[in-house]
């Protein structure tokens, strides 16, 4: 099955009960049975649920896995795979990788004592330097967020190859349209589903999927043993998103490229960072493991003004001044007094994120009424 027929039909069948087209929302708790342990594969819906395992079924198969897992959230997600470590170990990580991620990295599972290393991956190699005998994770997340930097996940898994680590990868930008990285040698893929998988704004869900039965085994315990699950209804809603996944995702990447070209010649503008970007940093690498280039992208102004910044996303109407990404509608964010407003000037700065910057999630709305949005806005 090709991808476009995966999203509709990929681990779906029919429902059983009355031969429903779309899975149901099983809004149950437990299954009857009929003596003890007479069930038909549900007993209890933290462990397992009609609803989240036809959406388990999807993801594993949009990501050519063979194995899907929903949770609550992306970081529940994440917190499973870190959750298959132990006290001692070491985990090589992207830099600038989703701040809700450092966060859980540094303050949940460091008091555990797991120690986490964050590497600029820009160049792979960087990451041997960091291997030691404890070494049992490589995080990588790519495009990053938000300077749309690319890690070379092929080049990844020559390295956890070489000494027997695990390599998971942070999808949740590129979506499995645009990037397979089970294809590419990683051992787990992670996904925000509240961003491009759900794609209306209006569900929090994380999910993984592998290839290996006992990596999967190890994780469903997770999963069951901790009981970060998605509801029904958020599966239901996400089974949904993914069957137009396909033609949205198209979509983005159209209106992401009109818009970087539009802003690349943009008297006003100082850069655009959009990985279709021939000078984008790593294009190269993109072009190879990316099917197209997605509808992320930053863009800085000259001058690089803080308050012209704010100017500009307050002066957005079709663009919602808003955090998140990966929705129908078209959201605009500033880093610097949003996302990153923590984290000293000093520090932001060095990865990129300056008082000018400005980060857009197009959306599939029409691209003339885009433009002209930003048009207006920047002047
Ligand atoms: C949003 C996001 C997350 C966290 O997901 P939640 O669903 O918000 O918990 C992780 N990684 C990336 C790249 C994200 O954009």
């Amino acid at each position: 099955m090709k991808f476009n027929t995966k999203t509709i039909h990929g681990g779906q069948h029919h429902d059983p009960a009355y031969g429903a087209v779309m899975t149901p929302i099983y809004q149950t708790t437990t299954y009857a049975q009929t003596t003890p342990g007479g069930h038909k594969g549900f007993e209890y819906s933290r462990s397992k649920n009609p609803t989240r395992s036809a959406l388990e079924s999807a993801i594993a198969s949009i990501e050519n896995g063979n194995y899907g897992m929903a949770f609550g959230s992306g970081l529940a997600a994440i917190d499973a795979v870190i959750k298959l470590l132990e006290p001692g170990d070491e985990v090589i990580s992207t830099s600038d990788l989703y701040g809700g991620s450092y966060r859980l990295f540094t303050s949940i599972f460091e008091k555990f004592g797991i120690t986490f290393h964050f590497v600029d991956m820009g160049n792979a190699s960087n990451i041997e330097k960091y291997v030691t005998k404890n070494t049992k994770l490589i995080w990588v997340e790519t495009p990053t967020n938000p300077m749309l930097n690319i890690i070379d996940i092929k080049a990844c898994a020559v390295i956890s190859k070489k000494y027997n680590l695990m390599l998971a990868v942070d999808n949740t930008f590129a979506t499995p349209y645009l990037q397979q990285p089970l294809d590419l040698g990683a051992d787990i893929v992670m996904h925000s589903a509240t961003k491009y998988l759900g794609g209306h704004s209006d569900v929090v869900m994380g999910v993984l999927a592998v290839k290996n039965k006992e990596l999967a085994d190890k994780l469903y315990f997770i999963q069951n043993a901790s009981g970060a699950v998605c509801g029904p209804q958020d599966s239901f809603l996400v089974l949904r998103g993914i069957k137009t996944l396909h033609i949205r995702v198209q979509r983005h990447c159209e209106n992401g490229r009109a818009i970087a070209q539009y802003l690349n010649k943009h008297d006003k503008i100082e850069t655009v960072y959009w990985p279709g970007l021939e000078n984008h940093l790593n294009h190269d690498i993109a072009k190879e493991q990316m099917k197209d280039f997605g509808g992320m992208l930053s863009f800085t102004t000259k001058g690089n003004n803080y308050n012209e910044a704010i100017k500009i996303v307050e002066k957005l109407k079709i663009f919602t001044l808003a955090e998140s990404l990966g929705g129908v509608e078209s959201l605009a964010g500033h880093p610097a007094s949003m996302t990153h407003a923590s984290i000293p000037k000093k520090e932001r700065e060095k990865t990129g994120v300056v008082d000018s910057l400005i980060r857009l999630s197009v959306g599939i709305e029409d691209i003339d009424d885009l433009i002209a949005d930003l048009e207006q806005a920047i002047g």
